[in-house]
């Protein structure tokens, strides 16, 4: 039996980050940036109000005070998006919108809270110093500066800030591409009716699920029944548009173990029994005309998911190019005792949470790897080491997050 460490070094063994593309912005969230990204125009753009109110020549309202206000003529209205064709001159002003460029001549903007709001004429009850409530041209960003360095991982607030500088593509390592079947002759849609023997199809939800978590984009195909023909046929179909494959099911030792019969034949899927549980028996390789790495996990839903975020999210976070590429390990205290096969390394479902300012992790359901329930209502696993066969209650164990959205 192989180690769980071997078995990881195994898959992770040539793969490296996809390489780069040009991307729709979109399509370059949750990827990792591969170009320097240099502002070509300042941010602002201009000198702008950053408040309703108007633009105002400070000098002119020096004097004004709740009880003395200084009342200007209104000589315009200036929006946001619109360019200005007045300019302020001495003791005059311009009502003017959050965002509306300074007119010429004005140098601070009067809040219209200070004012009686007036159209034509408007009243001011307090001063306003040069350069108040006004946005300068370049403050954020100066035109030429650097924002984004290649290597830069692209979240929410970074793909914000490349359309602000008015990027609409960038070259970036494209998310990788999942393939996803589930194979079994008793497998049907969820949605469809049960009749004898049959059960809904879990996994290639599940999968496709985690794989769009880890990062990828993840194309589920769906069922395959337990046919080496229909599954090479289907997979010689979608291998097309994958970086990677994962099917579930079928890697055992049963008689119908569809995927083991059919790509054990191709010669470039290994099939082994990796010294962990849930999730034993291992199929990776492998196959097509670009050696697309393949997957076939085990078909119990546990065993699908241990495996999934054991071996395949670090691949695809190898190939998304971002680090870390497993889940984080926490230790916590733990509340009741968990028991594990002698040579085995056991992933057992957990509840962590925080008490007094330190990890505590609960215990979660049973071990059966055919119980989904419990796996849901899990957010961490308990890892168990090869040498022990017991962890006590209040001792000290290491455990796999799992709910961070690392994408
Ligand atoms: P197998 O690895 O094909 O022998 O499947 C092991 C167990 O997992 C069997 O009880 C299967 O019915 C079940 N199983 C396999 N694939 C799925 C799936 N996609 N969804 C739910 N259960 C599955
Ligand atoms: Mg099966």
């Amino acid at each position: 039996m192989k180690t769980v460490a071997e078995h990881l070094a195994t898959v992770l063994d040539g793969i490296g980050a996809l390489s780069p593309l040009e991307l729709t912005l979109l399509d370059a969230h949750g990827c990792v940036l591969a170009e320097d990204v240099a502002a070509t125009h300042p941010l602002p753009p201009f000198d702008n109000s950053a408040m309703d109110g108007y633009a105002v020549r400070a000098a002119d309202i020096a004097g004004a005070t709740e009880s003395t206000p200084v009342t200007l003529p209104v000589v315009g209205d200036i929006a946001a998006g619109s360019v200005t064709p007045y300019s302020v001159q001495p003791g005059l002003c311009v009502r003017i919108m959050t965002g509306a460029p300074l007119p010429p001549g004005a140098d601070a903007v009067v809040p219209q809270e200070w004012t009686d709001e007036g159209l034509a004429q408007v009243s001011i009850r307090a001063a306003a110093g040069v350069g108040a409530h006004i946005r300068r041209a370049g403050e954020d960003v100066a035109p030429g500066t650097t924002v984004l360095t290649a290597g830069a991982h692209l979240g929410a607030t970074q793909i914000g800030l490349l359309a602000a500088v008015g990027r609409d593509r960038v070259l970036a390592r494209p998310r990788p591409r999942v393939v996803i079947l589930s194979t079994g002759s008793e497998l049907v849609d969820p949605g469809q009716p049960l009749t004898p023997g049959k059960i809904p199809d879990a996994n290639s939800a599940l999968l496709t699920a985690a794989a769009d978590e880890a990062g990828a984009i993840a194309f589920r195909v769906g069922i395959v029944p337990d046919d080496p023909r229909q599954l090479l046929d289907t997979l010689e179909d979608q291998l097309i548009r994958a970086d990677l494959v994962l099917t579930s099911g079928g890697v055992s030792v049963g008689a119908y173990d569809v995927v083991k019969d059919a790509l054990g034949r191709l010669g470039t899927v290994a099939f082994d029994k990796v010294a962990m549980q849930p999730g034993m028996p291992q199929g990776f390789g492998r196959i097509g005309p670009d050696e697309t790495p393949f997957f076939g996990l085990p078909g119990n839903p546990v065993s699908a998911y241990v495996s999934f975020e054991v071996f395949v999210r670090p691949v695809l976070r190898r190939m998304l190019g971002v680090e870390p590429i497993s889940r984080p390990i926490v230790r916590a205290r733990l509340t009741g005792a968990v028991s594990s096969p002698r040579g085995k390394r056991s992933f057992a479902r957990g509840w962590l949470s925080v008490e007094e300012g330190k990890y505590v992790v609960r215990p979660v359901g049973g071990s059966g790897s055919h119980l989904i329930a419990s796996l849901s209502a899990a957010n961490a696993f308990i890892v168990v080491p090869e040498d022990a066969t017991q962890l006590e209650t209040e001792s000290t164990v290491d455990v796999m997050m799992l709910e961070r959205r690392q994408r």
